[in-house]
């Protein structure tokens, strides 16, 4: 049926309604039931393509990079004290992080149905400037719906679509942020589903879509895990990645669900901690609702309106959560676990001074948790942290906001001593 997955576990889902057990499934209005079936059966036909396959594995080899290469973090291990961190190195891929692999996909899948537009929603912009890539290679026209004061805040990314081709609309109703860029564009779609295809930007959407994305996505596992019997000599024991809509998750994760021996680790962000409601740690506090078309764990009032959510990492910051992760969930073959704002840029430095490798602050939520794993399940062990993306788009915020002088280590640390670097993490000063 789809692309990758049905090879790599039996897990076999969704189901043919799209559920992965009590999630998921498609909550449209009558108008877009019939698109999304349309997407639906398109998928299912030119995702099992020879032709499509070799042609979206030429672009993710000569275009996007790949293999991206799993690396030994040494020092960073060390530091930590426990067992051994291992990156698999989305940070490398063309435009710096894991989003190219799905748009690519997309765009490709978009091109063979005959359609003109790609269209997307985008909050900080990283999902518009991967979808204006994809448009551009492809010579397909791409509309970008962003909130007003999204545009005004993320000004270089803004300009990054609009030097790749594409039209950036600036959406003024409701509070201007990415929730009212959605129903923009799902608005636009509706308009005319024709011409144009709507180009979800993580696990979540009505079927197809949360199947589709983690399929072109499955890649960083497959990748990841092969990587790992050659280069550490065995699996790992623990595979970590961020979960805002939870792609990036689903990609490394697909390829190890068979593997009992492995445990899976999807990091929240815990913003300023769980206690303050300045969170977006949607498995960790939500409850079961349907939103943006599909049912899963929300993070919902008790009219089921989604809470405001809140993290240091824009890309990490929605009040929803791909079906498939609910589902993980509910049968606990994946832990979800919190790291907070502050780990996550302890993270951030200790992975730049140790490694000389600067994560984004979403991907720096994984790290963080991935050392208090490694002092858990201690020496001998080997971990292994999906770093979903680069971090040059959030240095100025974090010098500006964390300065520096509060992560050098003391003169007691100057010797080679790497764990004052990373006294935040799991400790009293969160
Ligand atoms: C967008 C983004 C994420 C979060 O999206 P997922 O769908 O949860 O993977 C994580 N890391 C980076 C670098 C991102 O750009």
């Amino acid at each position: 049926m789809n692309l990758v997955n049905k090879a790599i576990n039996t897990e076999n889902l969704p189901d043919k309604n799209g559920y992965f057990g009590e999630y998921g499934g498609a909550y449209l209005p009558p108008e877009l039931e019939k698109v999304m079936k349309d997407v639906e059966k398109a998928y299912e036909e030119i995702s099992s393509d020879p032709s499509f396959i070799s042609e979206l594995k030429e672009l993710n080899e000569h275009y996007t990079g790949r293999p991206s290469p799993v690396y030994h973090a040494k020092r960073l291990s060390k530091a930590a004290g426990g067992a051994e961190i291992y990156l698999k190195r989305e940070d490398l891929n063309h435009t710096g992080a894991h989003k190219i692999n799905h748009c690519l996909g997309e765009a490709l899948l978009a091109k063979r149905m005959g359609k003109k537009k790609i269209i997307a929603e985008t909050g900080a912009g990283q999902h518009g400037v991967a979808l204006a890539t994809a448009a551009a290679l492809l010579g397909l026209d791409c509309d970008i719906y962003m909130g007003a004061i999204d545009v005004k805040k993320e000004a270089p990314n803004v300009s990054r679509m609009k030097v790749l081709g594409a039209r950036v609309v600036s959406v003024e109703s409701g509070t201007k942020t990415l929730k009212d860029a959605v129903d923009a564009a799902f608005a636009a779609y509706l308009a005319d589903p024709v011409t144009q295809i709507y180009c979800i930007g993580s696990v979540v959407g009505p079927h197809p879509f949360p199947a589709m994305v983690r399929d072109f996505q499955s890649i960083i596992g497959i990748e990841a895990r092969e990587q790992m019997l050659s280069y550490a000599g065995s699996l790992p024991d623990a595979v970590v990645a961020c979960v805002g809509g939870g792609s990036n998750a689903m990609g490394i994760f697909s390829a190890f669900l068979d593997d009992k021996a492995t445990a899976l680790y999807g990091v929240e962000p815990a913003g300023k901690g769980l206690e303050t409601g300045m969170h977006a740690a949607t498995i960790s506090k939500g409850t079961v609702g349907i939103l943006h078309g599909f049912k899963s764990l929300v993070l919902q009032d008790k009219d089921g309106e989604p809470l405001p959510v809140y993290s240091i990492a824009s890309g990490l910051d929605y009040p929803g959560v791909g079906p498939q992760h609910s589902y993980l969930h509910s049968i606990g073959r994946v832990n979800y676990r919190t790291a907070t704002d502050r780990e996550a840029v302890e993270a951030f430095y200790a992975l730049s001074r140790m490694e000389g490798i600067i994560p984004a602050l979403e991907s720096s939520h994984a790290v963080a948790y991935a050392v208090k794993l490694a002092r858990e399940i201690g020496k001998g062990k080997n971990i292994l942290v999906n770093l979903s993306g680069r971090g040059d788009k959030d240095i100025d915020f974090v010098m500006e906001h964390y300065p520096l002088t509060e992560y050098e280590p003391g003169e007691e640390d100057k010797d080679g001593g790497y764990e004052e670097f990373l006294r935040h993490i799991g400790g009293e000063k969160n």
